[in-house]
């Protein structure tokens, strides 16, 4: 019964995210997305590029992430023929496809140096980018600065409580899940990553642990008790990951080469041969996928609600017009029309749901 539900719920998800924002409404209604938090440099864009399978975000090992990445991803239907197409579309270009994911890259690049300066300045406006593609599970990832001490460039001096304050923007959102990246080569009991989750999130029950360059830890030393959660527990778990190298990343190594290393790097590691669902990347993607469909089933009913509410004070907006201004009241139906179709999209879903519990 999950299966449908991840192919049917969320993209409408994403197309009410999508309305809202073009409209440019106030009435924001939580909708469930990922985010990451952790330290700069820790490896989360790394790890959302991986969950997507494909290059496209700026990494490296200095501040490459300066303005929140706002990523929906869209499952497309696989071609008989086996020509899959993959593209990405940005919200501020509408209509033009990125084929090319470098190009997406350097899109991103180039928009953030035009919001944010060239000189490692950071903005909390958002990049919005839709990636289509038959590989991809159907859920929106944000990816966001990570957490620094020191200003550098164009920074101001409260650098550090400014990136804390948008990143809690995001992660603070009962309905966000958070992946909270921590490297392993850095103390893992003093992540900054868990800190801030655990402040967003003090009961823990939309936080998954996520431990990068497995790979980079001292000799001698593992992850396996992290892992394990008996150092830091986290009622949803932790999944352990090995990402390119900064040397992978100058080399051009493909994401499908590294998704590969990282199988033989677990397998080949005796201490990790028993937690194969807590290491790698695809354990991630699966983990996230039960726990989003999960939570979306649990928040339908609230958000249904808040739709209709959205609804109807729209429809007295509209109302009121008059003959006011025609452009507005047609934007107005236009919204109007559009909320009431997915209202009813998902009111037939929980009925659907409830139906399902019942005969259960
Ligand atoms: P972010 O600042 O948290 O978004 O981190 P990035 O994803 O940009 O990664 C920072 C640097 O760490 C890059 O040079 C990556 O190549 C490197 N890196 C990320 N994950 C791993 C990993 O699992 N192992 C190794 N060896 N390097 C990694
Ligand atoms: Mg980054």
């Amino acid at each position: 019964a999950a299966t449908p539900l991840c192919h049917s719920v969320i993209p409408i998800v994403n197309k009410l995210q999508d309305i809202f924002a073009q409209v440019g409404s106030q009435s924001m209604i939580e909708l469930p997305q990922v985010a990451v938090v952790g330290s700069q440099s820790s490896g989360k864009s790394s790890v959302l590029e991986a969950l997507v399978g494909r290059d496209f975000l700026p990494r490296g090992n200095d501040i490459c992430t300066r303005r929140p990445l706002v990523l929906q991803l869209q499952q497309t239907k696989r071609k008989t023929d086996g020509g899959d197409e993959e593209w990405g579309e940005f919200l501020h270009l509408p209509g033009k496809k990125f084929f090319d994911f470098n190009e997406i890259r350097k899109e991103i690049q180039a928009d953030t140096e035009r919001e944010a300066g060239k000189n490692k300045g950071v903005s909390d406006k958002q990049i919005r980018l839709k990636i289509f593609s038959p590989n991809v599970l159907d859920i929106t990832l944000v990816d966001l600065p990570g957490l620094t001490k020191v200003p550098v460039g164009d920074q101001p001096s409260d650098i550090e409580a400014r990136i804390r304050t948008m990143i809690m923007s995001y992660i603070k959102i009962p309905s966000c899940l958070i992946l909270a990246v921590s490297p392993a080569n850095s103390d893992l009991a003093n992540s900054d990553a868990l800190q801030m989750a655990g402040i967003a999130d003090p009961d823990g029950n939309r936080t998954i642990g996520v431990i990068t360059k497995l790979d980079i830890m001292d000799r001698g030393t593992d992850a396996r008790n992290f892992l394990l959660g008996k150092v830091i527990p986290l009622q949803l778990g932790y999944v352990g990951v090995v990402n390119r190298s900064q040397e992978d990343i100058l080399l051009n190594r493909s994401i499908k080469d590294a998704l590969i290393a990282e199988e033989k790097f677990f397998r080949s590691r005796p201490v990790y041969s028993d937690l194969a669902d807590r290491c790698g990347v695809p354990q991630l993607a699966k983990k996230l996928n039960q726990i989003l469909v999960q939570h979306i089933k649990t928040i339908l009913p609230g958000l249904k609600a808040r739709i209709s509410a959205a609804l109807v004070s729209v429809a007295k907006e509209h109302a009121s017009y008059g003959e006011i201004t025609e452009s507005k009241a047609g934007q107005g139906a236009l919204l109007l029309n559009i909320l009431s179709k997915y209202s009813e999209a998902f009111s037939s879903m929980i009925e659907g749901k409830n139906e399902e519990m019942s005969t259960s």
